[in-house]
């Protein structure tokens, strides 16, 4: 728990992953997946129709980042297109927010067919200022977004049906969805063909090339024989050896107890665009869940003394929001946990540098389940020699 720290919400919810063993002999697979948060569940899910695939994670499935994840699912990015301009083109960025808005239909497909069991729902979009300096930059991209054809207006302070005080803000109607992301990733474990090859509480300490691939090594000297690995591991580097893959950061989040009859405009997915940013939804049992407040990851554990700033300044900055709430609700959760970030706000999803057999599957961003939804087709078509015009974008 390196990365995490606190008591994150969405683990304390109805519903466990159920409990899978260790591994206590050596095997063999085409596809080792290490690492089973929600990006190696997503891997693992999608993968398993095609490969004879391999989970496995050190300790309990969905248990670090994923748990602590707010999980606004959006197509925007955490920068401005004028921003991301100079890492992407123009081209690149549209494609990067369609990449957004198909990844959400897939998120919408899968529950389709197994079910709402993680709470999912479609929500708008809400990204706002209430400082004059940033008024020009909204716009800016408002106009972007209604040059490349995505739907979406503006609000201000004579049209916004928000209570809270703002300059302008972009509203998208069909920009976004949440769900419980330890519930989501129990689905996609609990769904997979290959419910045989999972396995909890296997710390994988070693990889050996070998003329076939790679041999995976177990803490407790089992192996896994393997073409090729699939790295998941979140923003742990360590069994590669590695510790600057890219920026890392600490996202701060609390959770209030349940409000009677408070909720705002279409329980949108709010973001404001300060710095430090925070973001804000609501939750189905009447609570918030308000974030943000970032620093950059440098020291594990995470340090006590800072987290517990942020939170109160969360819950200043959550009170003058909405005072009509301060002293009807108390925060009841606490946490926060690492994530990463890379200039174009996509993830390192990919072959790796290191070696052709190793690819890396790292969601980053403020947007990393979506990128990780996106990013398994991305996986698939490099197994399968395809060409896929988000490999270039996703390349680590
Ligand atoms: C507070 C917070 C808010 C966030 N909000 C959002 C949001 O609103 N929307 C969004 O899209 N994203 C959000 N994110 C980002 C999101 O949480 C991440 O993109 C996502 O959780 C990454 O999942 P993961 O599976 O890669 O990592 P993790 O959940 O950390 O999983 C990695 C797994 O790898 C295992 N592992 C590591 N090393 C080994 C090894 N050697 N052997 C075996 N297993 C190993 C670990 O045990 C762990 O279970 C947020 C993150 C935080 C912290």
């Amino acid at each position: 728990m390196e990365y995490v720290k606190g008591k994150p919400y969405f683990c304390y919810c109805d519903g466990k992953i159920k409990q899978y063993r260790y591994l206590d002999k050596d095997i063999k697979c085409e596809i080792l997946i290490i690492g089973g948060g929600i990006d190696g569940a997503i891997a693992n899910y999608y993968l398993s129709k095609d490969f004879n695939v391999v989970l496995v994670d050190k300790g309990r499935l969905g248990m670090s980042c994923t748990a602590c994840a707010t999980a606004l699912l959006e197509y925007q990015l955490d920068d401005f297109a004028e921003d991301l301009l100079k890492h992407m083109t123009e081209g690149e960025i549209v494609l990067a927010y369609k990449m957004g808005i198909d990844a959400k239909g897939k998120i919408n497909n899968f529950i389709k067919t197994q079910g709402n069991y993680c709470n999912f729902a479609l929500r708008p979009t809400f990204l706002y200022t209430n400082s004059f300096f940033s008024i020009k930059s909204i716009k800016k991209e408002y106009e972007f977004r209604i040059k490349n054809g995505f739907n979406c207006k503006i609000f201000d302070s004579n049209n916004s049906p928000f209570t809270f005080p703002l300059k302008c803000g972009i509203y998208a109607e069909n920009g976004g969805g949440e769900f419980n992301p330890y519930l989501f990733t129990k689905q996609m474990i609990e769904n997979s063909k290959n419910q045989n090859s999972i396995f909890e509480n296997t710390n994988i300490v070693q990889l050996i090339k070998n003329d076939h691939g790679y041999i995976a090594v177990a803490n407790f000297g089992e192996k896994i024989y393997c073409e090729k690995v699939i790295i998941a591991t979140g923003f742990n580097w360590e069994v590669l050896g590695i510790d600057d893959l890219c920026e890392r950061f600490i996202t701060y989040s609390i959770v209030t107890s349940p409000l009677k009859d408070f909720t705002w405009f279409n329980k949108a997915l709010i973001h404001d665009v300060e710095s430090p940013y925070h973001y804000l939804r609501t939750l189905p049992d009447g609570r918030i869940i308000y974030g943000g407040e970032d620093t950059i990851f440098k020291e594990k554990p995470i340090n006590e003394n800072v987290s517990n700033k942020k939170y109160d300044k969360l819950e200043k900055d959550l009170f003058r929001l909405f005072p009509e709430i301060e002293g009807e609700t108390k925060i009841e959760y606490k946490f926060c946990g690492c994530f990463g970030s890379t200039p174009n706000n996509l993830g390192l999803i990919g072959e790796s540098k290191i070696d052709d057999d190793i690819l890396l599957f790292i969601s980053c961003g403020a947007n990393g389940i979506i990128n990780a939804m996106a990013g398994v087709d991305v996986i698939k078509d490099i197994l399968l020699r395809k060409n896929n015009p988000l490999i270039p974008l996703f390349s680590p």
